[in-house]
């Protein structure tokens, strides 16, 4: 059964009490998260084990990291591998975030790479994809992201995809306070989820969480996770406000 899924994504902000803080006053608004929903906070790794605490005592909440590096372990000073992450108590890896391709270099194979080492680890990903502005504008935004999930999650098991939840992040709408419209967010997800279908079958495509990401907001979410292949959103700058957040969770 395909869950409905809210995810924040601090990104790298609040110290880490600010982010205990938050993460609590989140759930005092929120109440209970209903069975067949999950409520993610992607926090920075310094947070992560406190929070998977916190989280540990709310049913259907858990924690991502935002990022993770694809070897298991050894001399790379400064990386976080995917069983480091899972002993902290994170349940999934936010990975291929359009923020990590534009200002680290990460290509589709290494995303790819950091896909595989996280599953290994029976973690779930949370894999982003999505189109900048000037393709957009070129209307070549379906062979832009048909492009990326060929590169990645498309080369998977069907083991391995039902391990997957996909956050379509129209790079243009990210932290611009731009968000697509329902029929431009509904369009990429039935796209998405078409090419899953191609590849997987019907059940693995009914079944796949695809989250829309880009200046989510309590104002625009209802609207946005009632279209049919829209199953929840993933949340930037929206996620750092406990009570905008907490209306967004209330909204799904
Ligand atoms: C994001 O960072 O994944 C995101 C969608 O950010 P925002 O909600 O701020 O646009």
């Amino acid at each position: 059964m395909r869950t409905k899924i809210i995810a924040g994504n601090w990104k790298m902000n609040t110290l880490f009490q600010e982010g205990v803080t938050l993460a609590n006053n989140v759930l005092e608004n929120t109440g209970a998260v209903a069975s067949g929903t999950s409520l993610i906070f992607g926090v920075p790794f310094t947070h992560l084990k406190s929070i998977a605490e916190i989280s540990a005592k709310h049913a259907n909440v858990s924690v991502a990291a935002q990022n993770c590096y694809f070897e298991t372990k050894g001399a790379f000073t400064g990386e976080v591998s995917a069983a480091m992450l899972k002993s902290a108590g994170c349940s999934h890896v936010i990975l291929g975030h359009s923020e990590r391709r534009q200002y680290f270099n990460e290509s589709e194979a290494i995303i790819y790479k950091k896909v595989l080492a996280t599953l290994y680890e029976k973690l779930k990903v949370i894999y982003c994809c999505g189109e900048p502005l000037e393709i957009r504008e070129k209307n070549k935004h379906k062979e832009y992201v048909s492009e990326q999930l060929q590169g990645s999650i498309l080369k998977l098991s069907e083991k391995q995809i039902n391990n997957i939840v996909i956050a379509y992040e129209p790079i243009w709408a990210i932290g611009t306070g731009k968000t697509a419209t329902t029929e431009e967010a509904q369009e990429m997800h039935a796209h998405i989820r078409s090419a899953i279908k191609a590849k997987f079958g019907a059940t693995v495509a009914a079944d796949i969480s695809i989250l829309y990401g880009g200046s989510v907001k309590s104002s625009n979410a209802k609207e946005l996770f009632a279209q049919p292949d829209v199953d929840g959103g993933l949340v930037g700058g929206a996620s750092l406000n406990a009570v905008e957040f907490a209306a967004i969770v209330n909204s799904i």
